[in-house]
């Protein structure tokens, strides 16, 4: 019997990605294949908070299982931002360009240029709830490098490399990344509990 589960994105990239991970036996659904074209409102203070309401909202409205994630860049100087404003730390519709930009400029001068991504998971199945976490260590770039990758990826370098993520082909990336380490946990637990 498959298992179906929602993954709440509407990023098609994402929802590939994620599938060629998960076991066989999951029949794995996008937003947009339940139907669901609202906006979700991302109201939440934390990531956890975030990546639990996208995932209630899609159990309770639609009454199936389903998992939400959330990331975000958390730079030790700054107090862990932009955490769970990264996408629009520049402003509602900034992109990656203009948050970078306003990264840089937060970083000035700062000689200590720790962070970290982190990606939480929220996975609510059989009305039970289950977070995931997965991080990855680094340091913010003086400025940007390499063009692969999306978001912060040219400013961010792992801890251990000599290469920003924007270096890094998609495989060597999902090797270490905040994201791949917390889907590994995700799909390490599925295969458990299917
Ligand atoms: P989301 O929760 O996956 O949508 O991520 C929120 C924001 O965090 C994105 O809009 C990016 O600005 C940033 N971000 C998330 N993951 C990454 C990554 O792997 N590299 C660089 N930036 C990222």
């Amino acid at each position: 019997m498959l298992k179906t589960i929602v993954f709440a994105t509407h990023n098609p990239h994402k929802l590939e990605e994620v599938r060629s991970m998960l076991p066989r036996g999951i029949h794995l659904k996008s937003l947009e294949d339940i139907g669901c074209h609202e906006p979700i409102p991302e109201t939440g203070e934390t990531l956890e908070e975030n990546a639990l309401i996208k995932a209630a909202y899609v159990s309770q409205t639609y009454g199936l299982d389903c998992f939400a994630d959330d990331t975000g860049l958390e730079v030790e100087a700054l107090n862990g931002a932009p955490g769970v404003f990264s996408a629009r730390y520049a402003g509602p519709d900034a992109d990656a360009r203009a948050n970078m930009a306003k990264l840089l400029g937060a970083l000035q001068g700062e000689g200590h240029r720790k962070a970290r991504f982190r990606t939480v998971i929220a996975l609510i199945l059989d009305g039970r709830t289950h977070m995931f976490e997965g991080v990855v260590q680094g340091e913010i770039l003086s400025r940007a490098e390499g063009t692969e990758g999306f978001g912060y990826d040219p400013l961010f370098r792992p801890e251990g490399s000599d290469r920003s993520f924007a270096r890094y082909t998609m495989e060597e990336k999902n090797a270490v990344s905040h994201r791949g380490r917390a889907f590994r946990k995700l799909e390490a637990f599925l295969r458990k509990a299917l």
